[in-house]
């Protein structure tokens, strides 16, 4: 029997105070694999991604911490520029804690109690789009369903590289989370399209309607802030009332 050469194993960080939950996580991950460490506080965990620049492959952040919550450790890593992918895990029916882990720069969330198995595609899913590598002679896959983008999007001197999760502009470089990322394909793709709330909240982030929607509204002024040269008086981002939002590749100015 011919071995495969074997790649290193992706290393996780759990960042989880409920020690049940946690060696549950630990058990089941390196059983698929992976390198796991375990951490019960969010002080601790920075340290660690932080100041002895640990690499790890994905965190799985906890919100309910002792000492610094799951919000405030995501939102201190992207302030140190560290974008290890976070998956957050949230309470159940708490939209907000969703809407406030994506503010602080999560890129995706599971609502406890979850499915183990739930739980591992996420990751699978979340480690395949940040290592992401070309195939260039992969077979068509069934995703005739989803709007698709290009990879980069060019419009109005600016370029979206979503496969890099970067906004150039003529000034800068922004980084981009991946639900930010996610947000605008799905905008992009429906470029000119009033596109609602609900849609966003249903298609893009997997929440329901009865979520408040004024989260999504302040996602969109941060993208404002990243690609509108007067945010107040966005071009590109505009706002249709009653309805939600449309993409406005052109610089043409809303009415
Ligand atoms: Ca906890």
């Amino acid at each position: 029997m011919s071995e495969q050469p074997r790649a290193p194993a992706r290393r996780i960080l759990i960042v989880e105070d409920e020690t049940h939950l946690a060696q549950g996580l630990l058990f089941n991950l390196q059983a698929e694999g992976y390198a796991v460490i375990l951490c019960a506080d969010g002080e601790t965990a920075l340290q660690w991604l932080l100041d002895e620049h640990a690499a790890f492959d994905a965190i799985v952040l906890d919100v309910m911490l002792p000492g610094k919550d799951g919000f405030e450790v995501a939102a201190a890593l992207r302030t140190a520029k560290n974008y290890t992918p976070v998956l957050m895990l949230t309470a159940r029916s708490r939209a907000e804690d969703v809407l406030a882990g994506f503010a602080a720069g999560a890129d995706d969330y599971l609502a406890k109690p979850f499915d183990l198995s739930i739980l591992l595609a996420r990751l699978h899913s979340l480690l395949r789009r940040v290592h992401w590598t070309p195939t260039p002679a992969a077979p068509e896959v069934a995703s005739a369903s989803v709007a698709t983008a290009p990879d980069v999007f060019h419009f109005a001197g600016k370029r979206i590289d979503f496969e890099q999760l970067e906004l150039h502009t003529p000034t800068r470089i922004i980084r981009l989370t991946l639900m930010e990322a996610d947000l605008l394909r799905h905008l992009v793709c429906n470029a000119g399209r009033a596109v609602s709330r609900k849609e966003i909240l249903e298609q893009v982030w997997r929440l329901h309607e009865d979520t408040d929607t004024r989260a999504i509204d302040n996602f969109i002024v941060r993208l404002r802030r990243y690609m509108e040269a007067d945010p107040a008086h966005p071009v590109h981002l505009q706002t249709v009332r009653g309805v939600g939002y449309r993409f406005q590749p052109e610089e043409k100015s809303a009415r």
